[in-house]
């Protein structure tokens, strides 16, 4: 404990909230006293501003998190409002000798980090970052002409070359603090507004997730031990619990890719076995992909409202009010679909492979443009996160980096009946069509009336007719792309 805030450090936490493999933490702990700081930024912009389903993961996951720093003895300070005011204003108040923070990638944050840092630095007052978020950063992983990349697999590939990222460092047994008395006012965490004051929608959200690190880390052990070895054959599967679901927990950043990274390859080695590896590889090339669209959207900070392709500026998006109503509340008609829209809105999570089919309805069966798709996933899910939504988004629309062609369009029934083939997955979320047998449960339309009857459906009126028929709308969609794809 020190009384003397001149040897003590101020710890910035972000999107970091652990105290495993925390190098700002590590350093400030290494120099003296440290003091964690986390600040609420109202005024981050449209695109970085929290949605519902991460306010309600936040204020849980931070609640975590203080109650770890304070069996360490180093109590969290909570502020809110704008971090270019207190930051600097904090450090000259308590007269603290450095500021540490792990770096973030979204436009918005490094703007406002690069002017605190240099404030600081202005003050006299030692500021460092770190990459806490990432195997490698933007920056890291270049191209052989030093440029960067906007293909996957050569950035993965490239990305791989660059070996082992540096090995974790594990959380601290305790942390020298300041004493009590030299200790700034702050905030309650309760205080700062995170959760809803109307009904509280995210409340439910609390049966299928556990935020914190605690949590973080007993998901990623129980899916390295075992679940991993079957993820490349499982993880298409939406009924399956075949993947690792660590996405809000990595978002937040309460596992740290490169304890993801040794965890993962320690697993594969104490089994020993190909199929363990080649699972562990397969999951850690996803990884792989979270790094390369925060790599795009650091390099291409216009990306959350821009298309990469510019081509796309001039495709004729349709207003439908009606149909993306439909979308969101899972009552398009197409099961599939419906079924991933409901899991989002009950669980604040829906399967990947369901993601890229309603990315695809919104956009090229409805022809409503992808912002709007990556602003309600922004609202809804635990793990939005800028870069893997927007570059997700873009991917999905056909205008982004190593985009799906605009003419791969996803046929719902198609892809329900290869990835869902008992529809296990609809009867799960579309609870109304769970009578119907397989051979009809993504396309009921097609079913006689007696199946319809003998499982209790009456289209049109206990679910829903398809909002379009998707051949029309599959040749609507390549007559719009006709349009743009000749532009430059
Ligand atoms: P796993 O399959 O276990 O993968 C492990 C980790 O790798 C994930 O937790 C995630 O961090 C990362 N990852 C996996 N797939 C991707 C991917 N395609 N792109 C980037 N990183 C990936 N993921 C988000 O984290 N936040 C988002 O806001 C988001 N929006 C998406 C929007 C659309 C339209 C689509 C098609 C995908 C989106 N994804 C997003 C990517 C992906 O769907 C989720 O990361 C994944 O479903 C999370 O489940 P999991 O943790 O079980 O993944």
């Amino acid at each position: 404990m020190s009384d003397s805030p001149s040897d003590c450090a101020l710890v910035w936490f972000r999107d970091d909230l652990r105290l495993d493999d925390h190098p700002a933490l590590a350093a400030s702990a290494r120099r003296g006293a440290v003091l964690p700081l986390f600040i609420l930024e109202e005024e981050a912009p449209g695109e970085s501003a929290l949605g519902g389903a991460s306010r309600w993961w936040l204020h849980r996951s931070l609640s975590a998190l203080a109650e770890r720093l304070n069996e360490l003895g180093a109590p969290l300070l909570f502020k809110r409002g704008r971090a270019e005011e207190i930051v600097p204003t904090l450090a000259r108040e308590i007269g603290v000798a450095a500021v540490y923070w792990n770096r973030r990638y979204q436009p918005w944050g490094v703007a406002v980090d690069k002017r605190i840092k240099s404030a600081l630095k202005d003050a006299g007052v030692h500021a460092e970052s770190f990459n806490g978020a990432l195997l490698y950063e933007p920056w890291e992983v270049k191209t052989k002409q030093g440029g960067a990349y906007g293909v996957f697999t050569p950035f993965w590939k490239a990305e791989c070359a660059l070996g082992d990222p540096p090995q974790p460092t594990p959380a601290p047994k305790s942390l020298p603090s300041l004493a009590p008395a030299a200790r700034p006012a702050g905030e309650a965490l309760e205080d700062l507004g995170l959760s809803p004051s109307g009904p509280d929608w995210g409340a439910k959200l609390s049966r299928y997730w556990t935020p914190g690190e605690a949590g973080a880390q007993a998901r990623l052990d129980a899916f390295l031990d075992g679940p991993v070895a079957d993820y490349p054959s499982r993880r298409d599967r939406p009924a399956a619990d075949g993947t690792s679901r660590l996405s809000p927990h990595i978002h937040f950043g309460e596992a740290s890719p490169r304890r993801i990274w040794w965890n993962a390859l320690e697993a594969a080695r104490a089994d020993g076995g190909a199929k363990m590896e080649e699972g562990v590889w397969a999951f850690l090339r996803e990884i792989g992909w979270r790094d390369f669209n925060h790599n795009l959207l650091f390099h291409n900070p216009q990306m959350p409202y821009a298309n990469y392709q510019r081509k796309f500026d001039a495709f004729p998006w349709r207003e439908d009010e009606a149909g993306y109503r439909a979308w969101t509340r899972g009552l398009t008609g197409y099961p599939l679909v419906d079924a991933g829209m409901r899991e989002l809105w009950e669980t604040g999570y829906m399967h990947n492979r369901v993601r890229m089919l309603v990315a695809s309805f919104l956009v090229k069966d409805l022809l409503i443009p992808w912002t709007k798709g990556e602003a309600w996933f922004r609202d809804t899910l635990v793990d939005a996160d800028l870069a893997n939504n927007v570059g997700n988004w873009q991917w999905a629309a056909g205008c982004g980096a190593d985009a799906a062609p605009y003419f791969r369009i996803f046929n719902p029934v198609t892809q329900g009946e290869k990835f869902d083939p008992d529809g296990d997955y609809v009867r799960r979320w579309v609870p109304e069509l769970k009578g119907l047998p397989k051979k009809v449960i993504h396309a009921p339309w097609t079913a006689d009336a007696r199946t319809l009857a003998a499982a209790g459906v009456e289209l049109g009126r206990t679910y829903p007719r398809p909002i379009v028929d998707h051949k029309q709308a599959r040749q609507a969609a390549l007559a719009a792309y006709e349009e743009v794809k000749g532009a430059a």
